[in-house]
């Protein structure tokens, strides 16, 4: 592995372009590289545009004062045997990318004063959330197989996804048919059918944090597809995050297409309601009737694409029925020893006020020096057994918690790292709070903290381009789960879409959200030799 530089890509110049590429993706993301990785084995040459000065959009990392971080990877489910989210990776990254398992405890909830654990392995995990109710055994069981159930809607999801309109017509009676009631209702109606223990529901949501939404506002479906995905444990990319976009961009270089950072995309071209290619800022023009948009819905139509052809094709109707998730702070921390000497573990903390998950975060909205409503604590430097190789004698832990945009916006427009005194002090006060939780469940680091820095929703909006600092996209309520317009495919001729917001969030979901747009581009003819060769 060479050394992490961690700034992967291709700095953007106009005379850097080749002169004839096949497609153009906005975004480097895993669901914008899957896409282009995918088109390359294809033959296709693309050109990925990235704004940020590095690639990967979220599951990039960044080094400061000798430290590391993550900023959107801090564990991924289902790549300890040979899935098809593993052989995703595997293909993607040509073998390249290695998986370390976390502690079998991967997730720890801090519940008011009481504390439960999710456990790796599909049995284990029933037997341990028995052994911590032993009066819900049957709850629990009708639980583990609603999520046995889970699967073939998820994949009558993806399929869905993949339809033209009119397909998408014909079959509707037989999809509703098909598809389970629950699966469109709320996390915690579905529960409360099962059990009234609050404590067991609130233990089973406990990564609510994983899509952003507590369970009377989440969809059950995403619930399921995040509790099911953690089933068999958490892992992490052996040598950090970026790793994943630095083993994926090999296979678009290798096909005559590049990615490109720094190149901030300002407009997607069209003319007589055709795309026609994009413009970058500064003005320079890229020509390309097929462009790939993996920079986020609100991003695509409300700011890349001109307001009438948005207008003219229904997709301002459609915005109207989504709204962003929100936005969060991180405590990127850096102690001068190591993650042994310092007792950290490879178990995720998930920290919370009490069991009602909604209404701490009713209540911390409507008062921001209400309690968190989740504290969630990562120890990215404890699972990653090439951390030391790299940053010998350190560690880092990783504080997250959400934050409305709201309360920065009086700072919006304003330059990373100068948005004045104010800012800086207010982040301070966060962090402080933040910290405390960490001290409170691992005292010994008190006074050991050598470095930290806060980031807000507007240093998303700064590195990662979402406008409102959203966290996982579009927001995964049931009503945005039922809008068949997002997909890979649009109404408006040569545009395509991919990432978090036309599949489910998480980098598995972007992932697959790739292999969907790929999918519908090339069509299956095309891919199913492809799929052959992913999947076996
Ligand atoms: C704090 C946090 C923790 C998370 N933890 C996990 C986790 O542990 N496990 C997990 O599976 N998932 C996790 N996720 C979610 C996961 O990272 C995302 O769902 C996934 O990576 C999204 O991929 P994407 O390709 O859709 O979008 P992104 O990764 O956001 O990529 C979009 C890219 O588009 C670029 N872009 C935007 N506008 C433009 C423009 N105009 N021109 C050029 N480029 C543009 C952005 O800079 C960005 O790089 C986490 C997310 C966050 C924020």
């Amino acid at each position: 592995m060479k050394p992490s530089t961690l700034r992967i890509g291709y700095r953007y110049r106009p005379k850097r372009l080749a002169p004839d590429y096949d497609a153009l993706v906005i975004g480097s993301g895993i669901g914008g590289l899957t896409t282009a990785a995918l088109l390359s084995e294809l033959g296709w040459k693309v050109c990925v545009l990235e704004q940020h000065y590095t690639a990967g959009g979220y599951t990039h990392s960044y080094n400061r004062e000798g430290y590391e971080w993550d900023v959107g990877v801090h564990y991924i489910g289902d790549v300890g045997a040979k899935t098809r989210t593993r052989k995703m990776f595997d293909f993607l990254s040509d073998g390249q990318l290695e998986w370390a398992p976390m502690d079998d405890e991967y997730d720890r909830f801090y519940i008011g004063d009481k504390v439960f654990c999710a456990r790796a392995g599909k049995r284990e995990f029933r037997d341990n959330l028995v052994a911590q109710f032993p009066a819900e055994e049957q709850a629990i069981d009708q639980y583990m197989q609603l999520l046995a159930g889970v699967g073939g809607a998820l994949s009558m999801l993806g399929m869905e996804r993949l339809l033209k309109p009119w397909q998408r017509a014909v079959s509707a009676p037989y999809r509703k048919w098909k598809m389970p009631a629950h699966i469109y209702q709320k996390t915690y109606d579905v529960l409360s059918e099962l059990t009234d223990n609050q404590d067991l529901i609130a233990t089973i949501c406990g990564q609510w944090g994983d899509m952003g939404l507590p369970p009377k506002q989440s969809a059950f479906l995403v619930h399921a597809m995040i509790a099911r995905h953690y089933l068999y444990g958490g892992f992490y990319p052996v040598g950090g995050s970026w790793r994943i976009a630095d083993t994926i961009i090999p296979k678009i270089q290798k096909a005559g297409g590049e990615v490109f950072t720094y190149a901030l995309v300002k407009r997607i071209l069209v003319d007589d309601g055709a795309v026609t290619g994009i413009e970058m800022k500064g003005g320079h023009r890229i020509e390309c009737p097929c462009v790939v948009s993996a920079a986020g819905i609100e991003n695509t139509f409300k700011h890349l694409l001109p307001a009438d052809v948005v207008r003219d094709s229904g997709y301002a109707d459609s915005m109207a029925q989504v709204r962003p998730s929100i936005g969060h702070l991180c405590v990127y921390i850096g102690l001068q020893a190591t993650a042994r000497e310092l007792g950290l573990p490879g178990t995720n903390f998930w920290i919370y006020p009490s069991n009602d998950y909604d209404a701490a975060l009713k209540e911390f909205l409507e008062d921001p020096n209400a309690p968190f409503p989740v504290v969630y604590i990562s120890f990215p430097s404890a699972k990653d057994p090439d951390y030391l190789r790299r940053h010998p004698g350190t560690a880092t832990i990783e504080i997250v918690a959400p934050a409305p945009y709201e309360q920065f916006e009086k700072w919006k427009g304003t330059t990373w790292g100068k948005r004045g005194d104010d800012y800086e002090e207010y982040k301070s006060e966060l962090g402080e709070r933040l910290l405390r939780h960490l001290y409170d469940k691992l005292p010994q680091l008190e006074g050991r903290v050598d470095y930290y820095e806060v980031s807000t929703p507007l240093s998303t909006e700064w590195f990662s381009g979402y406008q409102h600092g959203e966290l996982y996209g579009l927001d995964h309520t049931p009503e945005r789960l039922q809008q068949d317009w997002l997909g890979p495919r649009t109404r408006i001729p040569g545009l395509w879409l991919t990432g978090q917001d036309t599949l489910t969030c998480g980098v598995t979901g972007a992932m697959m959200a790739g292999l969907l747009t790929t999918t519908a581009m090339a069509g299956m003819c095309k891919m199913s030799p492809l799929m052959k060769k992913i999947f076996g």
